[in-house]
């Protein structure tokens, strides 16, 4: 495996519609977690190749402590030369002196959640940070040198998209992650954002319109990158390919060798339980489940899926019927055959959830 997913836990505070396993922090809890992530390190290194892609996510991995971070980032993981070291980043928890950290232990892209560079949004997502923190931050990052992408949270009630997405072109950033809020069910803030089809719908054709004209392409559904900027941690998970993962809730993907089993997903429990020992939770993953995945994932990239190389990795003859159910999609105008591609159009990425289903139909 090349890719490694790392899962810190840890948030200043808990965001209202967070549906991420995330928690505060609780004396002895960062120590513990340092300690029981190293371990897994350790056992899991033998399996690794050197990586190409190394991920720290969470909750927020950059409010770990200095001290802290230092041991995060030196979990004496093998790197290929050139890797993509990624780590979030909340603009409260970054200064000069961090991002010089940062760059010190290796970190070459950060991912920064900003959702959003109006205050009074902010203040209604319980954003800890403020607009004038999150440009501060976004230009600190920049000038230190990061590859720096955006997170952005679009079609809420009051904001001004154009303006937010505006910013973050202006400001120079070469990859921007748009999101629409849908607040899980139970969770605070599903009480007050109701869900809107449609001002949704439109946030997105403003982000393909204003990114658009200063060079992003919407390379995957909610992603939109400047040519070459792409994140090539995530592309492994749209691809489908084999991942590693540490630390509590995190989730792998890893080669099998039983008969019948295409791959191996590890998922381990959340914090407290991990730090007790408790073991992953592991499920077989068929060919036949491998295909419905693949076809899941790759639809949401402008790449779309290589039929043939599926056809190869799964021994299912699914090409034939994968592309007679989408014959009358294709005359639709949602997806389009490319060599032994199959993809979404640029309006077919707008619908992939029922352009997956239909599909998954020919394979039942
Ligand atoms: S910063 Fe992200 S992970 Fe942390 S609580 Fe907020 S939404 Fe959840």
């Amino acid at each position: 495996m090349t890719s490694l997913y790392v899962h810190v836990p840890f948030c200043p505070t808990i965001c209202p519609y967070c549906a991420f396993h995330a928690v505060r922090r609780t004396p002895g809890a960062v120590e513990a977690y340092l300690e029981r992530l190293a371990a897994e390190a350790r056992a899991i290194r033998p399996r690794l190749e050197p990586l190409e892609t190394l991920y720290y996510g969470g909750g927020t991995p950059s409010y770990l402590r200095e001290a802290e971070l230092v041991r995060l980032l030196n979990l004496n993981l093998p790197l290929a030369e050139g890797a993509e070291l990624t780590l979030e980043a909340n603009p409260g928890t970054l200064n000069r002196k961090r991002l010089e950290l940062l760059k010190a232990l290796g970190v070459n892209r950060l991912s920064i959640g900003v959702q959003s560079f109006q205050d009074h949004v902010l203040r209604a997502l319980g954003r800890a940070h403020r607009a004038k923190g999150a440009f501060r931050a976004v230009e600190e990052a920049l000038a230190a040198g990061f590859r720096v992408s955006v997170d952005l949270i679009l079609g809420l009630p009051g904001q001004d998209v154009e303006e937010d997405l505006k910013t973050a072109a202006r400001l120079g950033v070469r990859h921007v992650s748009a999101y629409t809020l849908i607040p899980e069910p139970g969770t605070p803030l599903a009480a007050r954002v109701q869900e809107d089809p449609d001002r949704e719908a439109e946030a997105f054709a403003a982000a393909r319109e204003i990114l658009g004209a200063v060079g992003f392409v919407r390379y995957e559904v909610a992603n939109f990158a400047r040519p070459g900027e792409e994140a090539r941690h995530n592309q492994v998970y749209w691809r489908m390919g084999f991942w590693a993962a540490l630390g509590p809730a995190a989730a792998s993907h890893e080669p099998a060798s039983d008969p019948g089993v295409y791959a191996l997903r590890r998922t381990n429990p959340p914090l407290f339980r991990w730090l007790s020992g408790e073991a992953p939770k592991i499920e077989r993953i068929s060919p036949l489940e491998h295909a419905k995945e693949a076809l899941m994932m790759g639809l949401r990239t402008r790449e779309g899926v290589d039929l043939r190389a599926l056809e190869v990795r799964t021994g299912l003859a699914l090409g034939e019927p994968v592309l007679k159910a989408a014959a009358p999609l294709v005359e639709a105008g949602w997806l389009e055959v490319r060599g032994p591609r199959l993809a979404p159009t640029e309006a077919g990425l707008d619908r992939v959830h029922s352009l997956v289903l239909s599909l998954w139909d020919a394979l039942s």
